[in-house]
């Protein structure tokens, strides 16, 4: 089955094939860091995370990097309002957003590269720009001509009249063009700056992407994502700059996921409906979210609402507990005259789940196919409690069935990390208990190992910390004395 994936570029469907057989390089615009997360970047990171999960599955070796946009204009002002460095924000809100992306299962990006670590490859970039013709030094700033690109518009489907129409130069700007837009910005006083060819400042917004992009995956990459608001100008401005210096595409397929509402407004912090992924871990399991963004296909808008997430609340409560009874049934006596088994319906689901998957992600669809799924479950289930028994084939196939429901939902949707299926509670409590015991004795001997240190008996110490090593427990002194960890 081959997938297919709408490309904004071409505003078509189109059979996704990578630049390398077997590779996908995918790039996504990370967030600004001056603020807490809010549900608009949740559904943008759960989107990409689905993405990938499924290109993985699907066998593809994928590269997947995120930025930081780590100074900017909106931590500047912050960091002046609270009379704190700037980075001070900035490391505050990249722990904050690494703290949500743990919570909701958003796997690390295989590279979260920072503006404020990339300043020589930026300038590097704009040096190159500039060389080429495209970019221009303006009293300290540099600016890209747009109109030397002459393919300028063609993400956002925008001509350069219908541009020209709502462009304006902005008092202090030194561009010669009201189309064209920043590469580096001079320095004004109390700001932070880097030096650089023309003087002290700092890159615009639109030039860190492409600097990055080249650096951590090349010129030309398999997919590059983001928010449905990042087409114009952001997008735009990375096409131009980056096709611009190499003549070669610069990402195959644009990916770009709509845009939050919440209860039917635009979310913004005046009219009090700035929803944080904080406040809603605070009152649900973050999987609730994760499913109410699947739930609605990833190009069309999303509409937030609490109700919306106690529904979504149920409908996840079924699926958690069909995959939960199989251990409900596994306790019923086996009776060999009890007709029916699931196995069909397993098979209908997992090729319906994949049709619509390989049909441009259709999240909604394959989650149909699931839920139909459940309905099978359940009504074997019924059945076999009335009758008192199951027959051995039915008993397989429902945990078949719990199986593929929480096998997909895990490693493609991001859900059920803490459900285990068909593995007996006793089990469970064995495995916990074995665990504490376990971790009492690493304590004693990490007691005893700080007895022999203070003894002077360095070859006992060592010997109790290789020893501990080769089970793959990795002690580590520090100032508030000995920890460890699993290798
Ligand atoms: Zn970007």
């Amino acid at each position: 089955m081959s997938l297919k994936i709408y490309n904004t570029l071409t505003g078509k469907k189109e059979d996704f094939a990578p630049i390398k057989p077997g590779e996908v390089k995918i790039y996504t615009c990370g967030v600004t860091v001056y603020d807490y997360n809010h549900v608009g970047h949740g559904r943008s990171l759960i989107v990409f995370d689905m993405i990938r999960r499924y290109l993985r599955y699907l066998g593809y070796n994928v590269i997947f990097v995120r930025n930081f946009t780590d100074v900017d204009d909106k931590i500047i002002n912050r960091a002046k309002n609270e009379c704190l460095p700037f980075s001070v924000i900035s490391d505050k809100f990249i722990k904050e957003y690494f703290d949500d992306a743990e919570k909701f299962r958003i796997e690390p990006a295989d590279v979260e590269p920072r503006v404020t670590t990339h300043i020589p490859d930026i300038i590097n970039f704009i040096q190159k720009l500039v060389d080429a013709g495209y970019a221009y030094e303006a009293d300290g700033d540099v600016y890209f001509s747009v109109r030397k690109f002459k393919e300028y518009g063609k993400l956002s489907k925008r001509s350069i009249d219908e541009l020209l129409a709502g462009a304006r130069i902005e008092p202090g700007e030194k561009k010669k063009d009201p189309l064209d837009f920043a590469l580096w910005k001079s320095a004004k006083a109390g700001e932070p700056y880097w030096e650089s060819p023309w003087g002290k400042g700092r890159p615009g917004w639109h030039t860190e992407c492409c600097a990055m992009i080249f650096k951590h995956l090349g010129e030309t990459i398999d997919i590059h994502g983001g928010g449905l608001d990042l087409t114009f100008p952001h997008h735009e401005n990375e096409i131009a700059q980056a096709e611009a210096l190499t003549g070669k595409p610069f990402a195959r397929y644009w990916i770009h996921n709509g845009l939050v509402t919440v209860n039917g407004q635009k979310m913004s912090k005046s009219l009090g409906n700035y929803i944080t992924l904080k406040e809603i871990y605070s009152k649900y399991e973050p999987d609730i979210l994760r499913l109410l963004v699947l739930s609605v296909h990833y190009r069309s808008p999303l509409d937030f609402s609490w109700d919306k997430m106690e529904e979504t609340k149920k409908a996840y409560e079924r699926l958690k507990n069909a995959i939960e009874e199989a251990e409900v049934l596994n306790k019923l006596p086996i009776e060999e005259n009890f007709e029916g088994d699931l196995y069909n319906a397993v098979q209908k689901a997992q090729s319906g789940f994949y049709s619509a998957m390989s049909d441009d992600f259709n999240t909604p669809e394959a989650l149909a196919s699931l839920f139909g799924l459940v309905r099978e479950m359940n009504i074997l289930r019924d059945k076999a409690i009335k009758h008192g028994g199951i027959s051995k084939k039915a008993l397989e196939s429902y945990k078949e069935a719990a199986k593929t429901l929480h096998d997909i939902g895990r490693d493609i949707f991001g859900l059920f990390d803490s459900l285990q299926p068909c593995v007996k509670q006793e089990e469970i409590k064995a495995k916990e208990k074995e665990e504490s015991i376990n971790e009492d004795l690493i304590q004693v001997l990490i007691e005893a190992r700080e007895k022999a240190r203070k003894d002077k008996q360095f070859a006992i110490a060592d010997l109790i910390r290789d020893k501990l090593a080769e089970k793959g427990i990795i002690l580590e002194d520090t100032p508030f004395g000995t920890k460890w960890k699993k290798a």
